[in-house]
């Protein structure tokens, strides 16, 4: 249970004076140091978004932080500020990566691929750094190929060794990384699947990911892709554990800048659009570069990622996402239907504080995770029930909160529709579902 998170966050001060309608920041780029000048978007205050409350901490008070993103004007690394220490926030964190289907079949194909491509076997080694409840390591476990799990979430480490994969509970850095090296456990495959967002200190942790890769090593990385965040308005992924958002073309100056070179890059469905990432020591002659790194950087060039006017137009069209989710919303209700939600992800959390929706909107939401059932969600105080409940209220409107698992959630909710019920999706814009 995310205890910490919500007890005990640890707030860092601002390095120094803001202006009293705080639109400008004088914190530094993670990634270059370059001073932040330009806003990408303001979502307002909001609480952290795994702080999911008992219901003896409702009449408690919450702490809300700034969701306040901003880009670089120099390498277009979209940030926020580390409002909160990391500690705080990933020591005891609630997300486990084996309650969705269709991530765990992202994972086994994963697996599948690259121990054939990279030629994997006993004598390889395979780790993979925020390795969660061991949803991934599993299949190389399972293929007789020897994994090691980094997690620093003491509770979801626990799941992975139950499954078998051997698990060190620490945070992932260049010190970590070096002892690994010196112990003669540097990786073959070296995995980080959703956590490059995650890290406040960006080269340290980049820096690691070269120290821990053996000299003839693969490092794969997966993230959600700015540019889809951007043309799909997926404004909700951006919240507090979520320091950077990527372009291939900033990820790609990252990597190279820790000697790192990406030789293929794979464009993906899962978060919303996702890309994963290959790389390899810049000194390592093989693999060869694949033609879609080319064509990819090319493509965000032309889409405009290399120059200010595209981060520019995307606060507009956020504003605009949030009146036609709340015009649905208020319309609803005035005809009398009933409205629930499906899901309790972090993103659903930025989405519903930042346009406002409690209780007079949503009645409840539902998640298949028990370490959710009974909570409430931080900010607006929803409860989360089991899933069972759409059956027995039998609602008019089911608000799909992860709506990147649309398809998969609107197929297991397929019996609303015995009651005339529907599912609805916030986002790109509020959609009722055919
Ligand atoms: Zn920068």
């Amino acid at each position: 249970m995310p205890t910490t998170a919500v007890t005990a966050p640890r707030a860092i001060p601002r390095a120094g004076a803001t202006d009293p309608g705080g639109v400008t920041t004088s914190a530094r780029c993670r990634f270059c140091a370059a001073p932040l000048a330009r806003s990408f978007v303001d979502l307002g205050m909001s609480p952290l978004c795994e702080s999911y409350l008992r219901a003896d901490q409702l009449n408690a008070m919450e702490p809300f932080y700034p969701l306040h993103a901003w880009v670089c004007d120099r390498c277009f690394l979209v940030q926020l500020e580390a409002y909160v220490e990391g500690e705080a926030i990933f020591s005891d964190y609630a997300y486990f990566s084996s309650f969705s289907d269709s991530w765990l079949a992202h994972a086994e194909r994963y697996t599948d691929e690259v121990v054939r491509r990279f030629g994997l076997g006993p004598a390889s080694r395979v780790i993979e750094v925020a390795s969660n409840d061991g949803y991934l390591l599993q299949y190389f476990v399972r293929r007789g190929v020897p994994a090691l799990g980094i997690e620093p979430a003491a509770n979801v480490a626990r799941e992975a060794v139950a499954k078998g994969v051997p698990t060190l509970v620490e945070f992932f850095g260049t010190a970590m990384a070096q002892r690994l090296a010196a112990e003669g456990r540097q990786a073959d495959l070296l995995i980080g699947n959703n956590v490059l967002a995650q890290v406040p200190d960006l080269n340290d942790f980049v820096a690691g990911l070269a120290a821990a890769l053996a000299p003839h090593g693969v490092v794969t990385i997966e993230f959600p892709h700015l540019m889809r965040l951007v043309s799909e308005n997926q404004f909700d992924t951006i919240y507090h554990e979520h320091y950077s958002y990527f372009s291939f073309l900033t990820a790609e100056q990252i990597f190279a800048r820790h000697g790192l070179t990406v030789f293929d890059v794979a464009e993906l469905p899962t978060h919303g659009g996702s890309l994963r990432l290959y790389a390899r020591h810049s000194g390592a002659a093989t693999p060869g570069i694949e033609p879609r790194v080319g064509e990819l950087r090319a493509r965000e060039q032309a889409a405009g990622l290399a120059g200010p006017a595209y981060y520019e137009g995307f606060a507009p069209r956020v504003e605009e996402t949030k009146r036609a989710l709340l015009d649905f919303l208020i319309a609803a209700r005035r005809d009398g239907k009933r409205v629930v939600g499906y899901g309790a992800p972090g993103k659903g959390n930025t989405l519903l504080n930042y346009c406002g929706i409690r209780t007079d909107f949503l009645d409840y939401t539902v998640d298949r995770s028990p370490h959710k059932q009974g909570k409430f969600l931080p900010g607006t105080h929803i409860p989360i029930l089991h899933p069972d409940r759409i059956r027995e209220t039998r609602p008019d409107y089911v608000l799909i909160l992860p709506w990147n698992l649309k398809d998969e959630i609107a197929a297991q909710l397929a019996y609303v529709r015995v009651w005339g019920g529907r599912c609805v999706v916030p986002i790109p814009t509020t959609q009722v579902l055919p």
